[in-house]
This record gives C-alpha cells, sequence and structure tokens, in this order.
C-alpha cells in the first residue's frame, strides 16, 4: 500500500526534511539546491528533479546537477522503498549539465529505464545505452498506468532541442527553463512552493536569472513568449508548474502574472554580466 502522504506542515519543517515533496498526487519533487553569488548576496538556484507516478511506472524528469546525484538517489530509493512503482522512464528537458548531468548514472542504477524526449547526441556521451533512447515528438504520451506523460511545446527554451513535459492526470507542466529563478536560504524559502515564500519578490528573482542565464531574452519581444505561454496554459488546463530553476507553482492565475512581469523587465535592461567570480562561503 502506498503511503506517500506527508501530513505535516512544510513551513515548520527543517528546509533539508521537506524533500522528497508531494506537489501533486503522485508527483514528487527531489533535489537539492546550488549557491551562487550576484551583486553581493548568495542566491540559492534549484536544479530540481521530479518524480512522477503512475499506477504501473514512474517517470524521472531531469537528473539534477551532477553534485546532487547522492541527494537525488537517495531521494528517489525513499520513494520507492514507500511503494511508488518502479522507475521506467527519464525524461530531460534538454542537454544542460544541470538538467541531464546524471543522466549516465540513473540508466545505470535503474537497468529497466529509457531515455525518452530529445535524443540527440546522447549515444555519442553512452554508447553503452544507445538501445535505451526514443525519441518523442510534441503530443507524444507514455502510458504510466492511470496517467500519462506527453512532450509539449518547449515555449521559453534554451536549446533548440528542448522540450516540455506534461502530466496528463494532475495537469502538472515541467517547463525546464522556463519559470527559472533564485530563492534566498536565509529566508527559509528552500522546499517551499513560490506561493508560500510570501517574502520572495518574484519579478525581481525571475529577471535576474533571465539576465544572468537566458540571454536571448533581451532580444527578444518577450510580450509574445508571455502570450504564447498564457495560450498553452489555457490550452492544457495547466494546474500545477513545476520548473526546474524556480519554486513549484501551485496557483498558475496568481502567480504566472508576476513571473511574467520579470522576463519582460529583464528583456529591456543590457545585460549586467555573469556571476561574480568572488569566492563564496559556504551556505
Ligand atoms: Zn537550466
Ligand atoms: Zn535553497
Amino acid at each position: 500500500m502506498l503511503d506517500v502522504t506527508r501530513r505535516q506542515n512544510p513551513l515548520d519543517m527543517r528546509p533539508a526534511d521537506r524533500m522528497p515533496r508531494e506537489i501533486a498526487p503522485g508527483v514528487f519533487w527531489i533535489g537539492d539546491c546550488l549557491a551562487q553569488r550576484h551583486k553581493g548576496k548568495v542566491y540559492h538556484g534549484y536544479n530540481a528533479a521530479f518524480l512522477v507516478a503512475g499506477d504501473a511506472a514512474s517517470i524521472l524528469v531531469e537528473t539534477g546537477h551532477p553534485k546532487d546525484f547522492p541527494v537525488i538517489e537517495r531521494h528517489l530509493n525513499e520513494l520507492f522503498a514507500r511503494g511508488v512503482p518502479p522507475l521506467k522512464y527519464l525524461f530531460v528537458t534538454h542537454q544542460e549539465t544541470p538538467h541531464c548531468g546524471g543522466l549516465g548514472r540513473i540508466l545505470k542504477a535503474f537497468p529497466d529505464a529509457l531515455l525518452v524526449g530529445d535524443v540527440s547526441d546522447y549515444h555519442l556521451a553512452f554508447p553503452q545505452y544507445e538501445h535505451r533512447m526514443r525519441a518523442m515528438h510534441e503530443g507524444e504520451e507514455i502510458d504510466l498506468g492511470g496517467r500519462g506523460f506527453m512532450a509539449v511545446e518547449p515555449v521559453i527554451r534554451d536549446l533548440r532541442t528542448t522540450w516540455w513535459g506534461f502530466d496528463t492526470r494532475e495537469r502538472v507542466l515541467f517547463p525546464g527553463d522556463g519559470f527559472a529563478y533564485s530563492h534566498y536560504h536565509e529566508d527559509g524559502h528552500c522546499g517551499l512552493v513560490a506561493e508560500e515564500a510570501v517574502s520572495l519578490d518574484l519579478p525581481d528573482v525571475s529577471s535576474t536569472f533571465a539576465d544572468l542565464a537566458l540571454f536571448w531574452t533581451k532580444f527578444a519581444d518577450m510580450n509574445v513568449y508571455c502570450d504564447r505561454l498564457d495560450h498553452l496554459i489555457a490550452r492544457l488546463g495547466v494546474k500545477t508548474i513545476a520548473p526546474t530553476h524556480g519554486l513549484p507553482i501551485t496557483d498558475v492565475a496568481a502567480t504566472v502574472p508576476k513571473v511574467q512581469a520579470g522576463l519582460k523587465a529583464a528583456a529591456l535592461m543590457p545585460e549586467t554580466g555573469t556571476n561574480e567570480k568572488a569566492a563564496t562561503a559556504a551556505p
């Protein structure tokens, strides 16, 4: 019998104890934060992974940063010990290290799992797993038993090969680098959803992240991208958003406009440069 209910209020728990966190029925947020220094502040960013559990099989979305693999593996094993169905699929939104840096280790640790989504070039790094790679295209869906996982339009993307994912049962969108924003460890934001982190200035942290990581947004009309995002959210009936770098969004109507305001603001600012090179103290 699957017992995954967290009865304790996450706000009363230590950040390290808040994960794995079930953000929608059968959708578990796992992973760890990464500290980065910018303008004299220590920003935390997530390189999150999510496990979506169907009745027959589970899919892992993203692998976390390479440094996070021990944490990701511990969280996964904790969930499987609690009765979550076995890992049959791994979906990564794109080929950047914080998204797919644990790919080889996941395929090694879970020999029944297939890599799905965009699979270009991975066979060059992992020829031994080429027979376990399956390309997915927009609208294609994997049956997990009682729920499907679909590849959907990547409205805000980092690489040309990006796909976003979508859980058809609880209507959770996995937008990779879309909805990317940092949070503040000192304010206790780690492990909270966006709506719980009440002191987090979403337009500000969203524009900072776009400035540092999504350089192309300086040269694009972000109104067009935000309109397209609204269109996708309405078409799919998205109820929860599970970004790789931001805090999960559980009130789409209230929170998405704040992130969009940050994207539009960042597009109008000149680029400020990459992260400061000064050594950071341990968080
Ligand atoms: Zn990213
Ligand atoms: Zn954090």
